[in-house]
């Protein structure tokens, strides 16, 4: 007999092995999860194209939770006294520990290959918002010295 499984998505223990993926309820447990996550991750891919740059507060500390790899992961990016909006959560998307844990995500959860795509996001993509935020830094410590 199969080992029981517990599964992170039905929080369930099942006794037949891997088959329940495939059974109506974790499929639809399934997506549920995937569409909370996803306004957080389109968000971010929203901030490559344009890095946002604030003044840190303590609510940047904010984490949210990677389905793929079923770990915590901070949302926003912060460097001394400024926060990247969405920097950590993109760093996190962009890495090839991330890359891996959703491929076998998928695969050991049947879900939908079209998704999968919306929750990686590539390296270049990531070097892109790093460009783009390392000008902001810059352009803020010029200012800053110009006001002093
Ligand atoms: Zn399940
Ligand atoms: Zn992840």
């Amino acid at each position: 007999m199969a080992p029981a499984q517990r599964c992170p998505l039905c929080r369930q223990t099942f006794f037949c092995g891997r088959g329940h993926v495939y059974s109506r309820k974790h499929q639809r447990q399934l997506k549920e999860a995937l569409e909370r996550l996803l306004p957080q991750v389109e968000a971010a891919r929203k901030a490559i194209r344009a890095a946002q740059v604030e003044r840190y507060v303590p609510e940047h500390e904010r984490c949210c939770w990677c389905l793929c790899c079923g770990c915590e992961v901070r949302e926003h990016l912060s460097h001394g006294n400024l926060t990247v909006l969405y920097g950590g959560l993109l760093e996190h998307l962009a890495s090839p520990e991330h890359k891996k844990a959703t491929n076998k995500f998928w695969w050991e959860n049947k879900a939908e290959i079209q998704m999968k795509e919306k929750f990686l996001v590539t390296p270049q993509d990531y070097v892109r918002l790093c460009g783009s935020s390392v000008s902001f830094f810059k352009l803020l410590q010029i200012s800053k010295n110009f006001f002093k």
